[in-house]
């Protein structure tokens, strides 16, 4: 099922501090229906306040949050129940049962089909076998499965994870991802907080960049590294000689980044100096047997901007 265009989510400018200390700084995004909306951003960068923001734990201090259309501390009992969430602890009875974790939750979320939900529960976690064991001997995979289910039981129209594939091992990633992946086949919407940039990659349509606070980028993982900053440009002369002239040419238009001591270059150009460039390469035609444009990844660009504000 494809996105659709009204919003589920809506931030408008918001801040918001604890006492003296800024967690955001003016930020502003919308998660339409049938997606996944990532944010990523180093520790303290206020992804933790962006996902209490949305539950109507806390009320930001300039701005509005917005979900399905109301002001979220405002959200009615009903719509409450439209969202489900996975935060950092996983909310997990420890002492209780994987069945009794199941039918406690599918009874808070109504009892309508009870017993359905809990025998779907237990057999879409594989589980059937744990059914009696307390949750507390589930390994950390498999707790984490749980509370997605958990979360899933009554089917929300938004999902809020903080962090839900922590610590996961590239078995259990996958199977979150598939899980997630089918989630959002099904139209509904996922907020994802995460610090795991190939998992973010892979799942999400739109992802937020967030540093001290503030929004750096909003856009889809594909788009984001063409769009930012410098790209990597490789340019191999056709001799070592036809280097050396290239290089007196060059020398101080534009940054050479490593050696210069082979026939292949490596440099550094803003997208603002692009055209002139590849108008300067094309000039000096005759020197030159390849020019190659390398996009950086997703995580490259993450570091990037990172390091660049
Ligand atoms: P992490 O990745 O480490 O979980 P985060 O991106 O989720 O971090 P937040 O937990 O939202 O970040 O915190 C943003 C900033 O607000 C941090 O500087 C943090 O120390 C501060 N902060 C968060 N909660 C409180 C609080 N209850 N009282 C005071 N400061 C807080």
């Amino acid at each position: 099922m494809q996105a659709t265009s009204t919003p589920v989510i809506e931030f408008d400018n918001v801040s918001k501090s604890y006492r003296s200390k800024v967690a955001l700084t003016g930020v502003s995004f919308r998660v339409p229906g049938g997606s996944i909306f990532g944010c990523v951003g180093p520790n303290g960068a206020g992804k933790t306040t962006m996902v209490r923001l949305i539950l109507g734990l806390l009320s930001p201090d300039t701005g509005t949050v917005k979900v399905f259309g109301s002001n979220a501390v405002d959200l009615s009992v009903l719509d409450r129940r439209r969202i489900g969430c996975v935060l950092e602890s996983t909310g997990i009875y420890n002492n209780l049962t994987v069945r009794q974790n199941i039918e406690f939750f599918a009874r808070l979320y109504g009892t309508d089909g009870l017993s359905d939900k809990i025998s779907i529960g237990l057999s879409d976690l594989d589980m059937e076998e744990y059914e009696n064991q307390p949750a507390g001997r589930l390994s950390k995979g498999m707790k984490q499965q749980l509370a997605m289910r958990r979360a899933m039981l009554h089917h929300p129209e938004i999902l809020v994870l903080d962090e839900p594939a922590a610590g996961l091992d590239p078995i259990h990633q996958k199977e979150t991802r598939d899980l997630l992946d089918h989630y959002r086949q099904e139209g509904h919407a996922i907020f994802l907080c995460s610090h795991d940039m190939s998992q973010v990659e892979r799942l999400c349509d739109m992802v937020l960049f967030l540093k001290e606070g503030n929004c750096l980028a909003v856009a889809s993982a594909s788009d984001l590294p063409k769009r930012q900053g410098a790209d990597t440009w490789i340019v191999r002369a056709v001799s070592r000689e036809s280097m050396r002239t290239l290089l007196t040419k060059l020398d101080g238009r534009y940054r050479v980044n490593g050696s210069k001591d082979s026939n292949q270059i490596e440099l550094s150009i803003p997208a603002h100096e692009e055209a002139e460039f590849l108008g300067f390469l094309s000039s000096e035609a005759g020197l030159i047997r390849e020019v190659r444009r390398v996009v950086p990844t997703f995580e490259e660009t993450f570091f990037r901007l990172m390091e660049d504000r």
